[in-house]
């Protein structure tokens, strides 16, 4: 039987398969929960009230930042994480015109951001080789 396998890959098992990936690369420092002394992987506070989940994990971002990244139904995301040339860079919403614009280098010595990267990294090619777009037929 020669029958060609047209493979879908839903993003769920496209996280899972990156987990693994992960899980299974020693050199990966195990990113640690929110009781972690770590500063704000955007403004590298390292006291706030409360720690809020961001791209990089929970308890990744201060306060403050945390509620920028948040996306409500009233108010939209105001930063983001992208991966631009290789690196991680924070981009922010310009509120006078609604355009993105890079702002500065996310910290790759963080484990969390060296994560996330390798994460990003892994899903652009997974997406990028094994993913052709305009085939998919999903039903949930
Ligand atoms: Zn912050």
């Amino acid at each position: 039987m020669t029958e060609m396998t047209q493979q879908y890959l839903s993003p769920a098992y496209v996280d899972e398969f990156i987990q693994w990936v992960i899980a299974s690369n020693k050199k990966l420092p195990r990113a640690s929960s929110s009781k972690t002394k770590l500063p704000c992987t955007y403004c590298s506070a390292t006291e706030s009230t409360t720690w809020r989940p961001g791209p990089c994990g929970p308890g990744s971002l201060c306060n403050k930042c945390g509620v920028m990244y948040m996306d409500s139904g009233k108010r939209n995301r105001q930063i983001d994480l992208i991966m631009s040339k290789g690196t991680a860079m924070w981009v922010r919403k310009d509120q006078s015109c609604w355009l993105w614009k890079e702002e500065k280098e996310a910290p790759c010595t963080d484990p969390r951001v060296s994560a996330w990267l390798t994460r990003e990294k892994i899903r652009n090619r997974l997406t990028r080789e094994l993913n052709p777009a305009p085939m998919k037929r999903q039903r949930v």
